[in-house]
């Protein structure tokens, strides 16, 4: 059966991309094939970038054409679209006006879809009340209620969590134990004691009271854990309220999905074949909803402020995950160039990702080490699926920041077990805590310092806190004979120093002994140099330790003292200074020459720009983000060595950060221009600039 008629667009605004979406959407009901012609053009009518590539405005003519079965019937409908205006004629209300946000990239990709609201707003709050005597206790089990449920919930949860999220149980484990703390739990009790007032009122004031304690941390990693107070406790409103949950195990087609904030209970509920890609108001980087959504491998962008406001259900989007651009109806040019874009982006992810599990080996044969930085045991499956040969850097931290009670020797040898089980034959480089007093969840009495960053803090506060730094010491050797340790303090500034906490780590040994407890009496100790006075003097520190590895994150900040985080000194944050490149170039030669292992894991390592230089500077080993590994690899892979020492000759005496960028990127468009080309160089960091 074969049906041809001309339709006449009588709508405002043409066949833009709502209305051919409403086409496309009648093709995907019928077998006939549909077929639009305009102007000698003919286009597949199941395609709503064909149909907008048309270009139809109002006044224009289609031609269109449906063979096969139920052809008439499928033409009536396609006919009454454009006679109905697509819903629009005439009314004028409808303006799909393109409008452009920006918020913060999470997780990679590009894609483009259907909003989807997901009801994240907070729950409506019953009017405040105050009780009498007699309600007290009916409040009290309201609250338990309402906690006991919320407890079931996350163990649901727990239970269904899909495969590739599994990692990620622990985060659950967390929300299960934030229910619990006394700061939540006993005081809402008090509260409702105290106060006579409801429960939910109580509640509000104890969220209230954490916000105000989160609020005077500075660390971002640990006040981004307020938004897992948040999810829980609107959990436990939820219930206290009986109102059900807007969830997103219902969606049965693939959309964006759009939400004031998503929490990781949600996370653990997509299905990725329906939820293409994520965008929520708040949210931060490190916030565990991003990092779970990473897991996911689909485009989130977070903190974008007014994503609900702004978006209506069944809009059109574009998401760039790679720099956070979200496109709200965005008009057939757009769409046709980020469709282009978005091809681009994935032939170019898949080159990357075919060649992650390869060696990394230069082009003219020189075999360099990548592998991983990871914060925690979840993160050490996806440094692997990524490619990399190991973790260059376990930062120990996280353990003692979400609990209140400092972890004890056999919590941290279970965490530290699986992962050298985990990652051997490959190595681990474990760093010892890296911490002050007041970025730990204990109670401990945080010492008042003016300027932190160089206070009480890491190898020094190990020093002071031996018990702490003797625990930790202890389950890492005792975990040591299950994989592939090398251990590193961290901070060092000078050898006294390095020698006093081999001490110490020489008396666990012999505890350990004492005890009959076996570890691996082989274990190389390593230096992470990342004070300007450690890189001075590296050829003295090389003649004691076995290792060094190159922090290039806090070297930068002490040599040019610019504090990393702060907004308003962030342009003087500069990686090729060139009393940074001298200061690298020098503690690589005193490894040389001592014969030790040298590798650097700074932030900068997972910049193809960057690591260009560190090569022409002598470093063969890197550790770097997880999402950085197979880019980096296929980079080296790209790469001649010889020519790239050759190239680089004389970087070193350049004088400014500006002179040395310009010089090696120049060097590198020549080396590998496929790298550096612009607008597939995504991974660039901003900070390197
Ligand atoms: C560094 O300082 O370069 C480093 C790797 O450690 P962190 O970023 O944890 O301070
Ligand atoms: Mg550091």
């Amino acid at each position: 059966m074969e049906e041809i008629r001309s339709l006449k667009v009588i709508n405002e605004f043409g066949v833009h991309a709502r209305a051919a979406g409403q086409i496309v959407g009648l093709a995907g009901k019928y077998k006939a094939r549909l077929f639009l012609a305009k102007d000698g053009r003919k286009v597949d009518g199941s395609s709503i970038l064909s149909i907008l590539s048309l270009a139809c405005p109002k006044g224009g003519e289609i031609e269109a054409r449906i063979i096969g079965e139920d052809a008439r019937e499928f033409m009536d409908e396609v006919e009454g679209l454009f006679k109905n205006g697509f819903g629009e004629a005439g009314r004028g209300q409808y303006r799909p006006k393109k409008k452009l946000m920006k918020g913060v990239p999470v997780s990679p990709g590009i894609i483009l879809g259907k909003a989807h609201h997901l009801d994240r707003s907070k729950t409506k709050v019953f009017p405040k009340k105050l009780i009498n005597r007699r309600e007290i206790d009916r409040e009290i089990d309201r609250f338990r209620q309402a906690v006991d449920m919320a407890k079931e919930q996350i163990q649901k949860f727990k239970s269904n969590i899909p495969e590739q999220v599994k990692g990620y149980a622990f985060v659950l484990d967390t929300h299960s134990m934030i229910v619990d703390d006394s700061l939540l739990f006993d005081s809402t009790l008090k509260r409702i004691r105290k106060e006579k007032i409801n429960a939910e009122w109580a509640l509000e004031k104890s969220v209230k009271n954490i916000h105000r304690l989160f609020k005077k941390v500075e660390d971002e990693y640990i006040g981004r854990r307020i938004d897992d107070v948040d999810s829980v406790s609107e959990r436990v409103l939820r219930n206290l309220v009986g109102v059900e949950e807007d969830s997103l195990a219902g969606i049965k087609e693939e959309v964006i999905v759009v939400a004031h904030s998503l929490s990781p209970c949600d996370i653990v509920e997509i299905n990725v074949s329906d939820v293409i890609g994520i965008l929520t108001d708040v949210g931060g980087q490190t916030s565990h909803m991003a990092i779970m959504s990473q897991a996911l491998e689909i485009p989130v962008v977070v903190a974008l402020d007014r994503a609900t406001d702004m978006i209506l259900d069944g809009d059109l989007l574009i998401v760039d995950g790679n720099t956070g651009d979200v496109i709200i109806n965005p008009d057939a040019d757009t769409i046709i160039s980020y469709e282009d874009k978005k091809k681009r982006y994935n032939s170019y992810k898949s080159a990357v990702d075919r060649v992650r599990h390869l060696p990394a080996e230069t082009s003219d044969g020189y075999k360099i080490t990548v592998r991983a930085n990871i914060e925690f045991l979840a993160e050490a499956k996806a440094a692997i699926d990524h490619g990399a040969e190991g973790i260059g850097l376990y930062r120990t931290e996280y353990l003692y920041m979400i609990q209140r009670d400092l972890p004890d020797e056999q919590a941290l040898f279970d965490d530290y077990r699986q992962i050298a089980t985990m990652v051997a034959p490959n190595p681990v480089t474990i760093r010892t805590l890296d911490i002050a007093s007041d970025r730990m969840a204990s109670d401990m009495e945080a010492s008042k310092e003016d300027n932190p960053a160089l206070g009480l803090r890491s190898i020094r506060f190990c020093l002071n806190e031996r018990k702490i730094f003797r625990t930790q010491l202890r389950a890492i050797l005792r975990a040591s004979v299950y994989g592939n340790f090398r251990l590193m303090f961290p901070m060092i500034s000078g050898l006294g120093q390095f020698l006093e906490a081999k001490r110490i780590l020489e008396g666990v040994m012999r505890s350990l002994d004492r005890d009959g407890i076996e570890y691996d009496r082989e274990i190389p100790i390593g230096i992470l140099i990342e004070i300007p006075s450690a890189a001075s003097i590296a050829d003295i520190l090389a003649k004691h330790t076995d290792f060094f590895s190159i922090g290039t994150n806090d070297l930068i900040q002490y040599a040019l003292a610019i504090d990393r985080d702060n907004e308003h000194v962030a342009h003087l944050y500069e990686p090729f200074h060139p009393a940074v490149l001298r200061m690298i170039h020098q503690v690589v030669e005193a490894g040389n020459k001592e014969g030790i292992d040298v590798s650097l894991c700074g932030e900068i390592a997972g910049d193809p720009l960057s690591i260009l230089v560190l090569l022409s500077l002598g470093l063969k080993e890197f550790s770097m983000s997880i999402g950085s590994v197979p880019l980096i690899k296929k980079m080296i892979r790209m790469l001649p060595l010889g020519e790239v020492r050759d190239g680089l000759k004389g970087i070193l005496h350049l004088p400014t950060s500006k002179k040395i960028e310009g010089f090696a990127l120049k060097r590198a468009k020549s080396l590998v221009p496929d790298i550096f080309e612009e607008d597939v160089f995504w991974y660039r960091d901003a900070g390197t600039a």
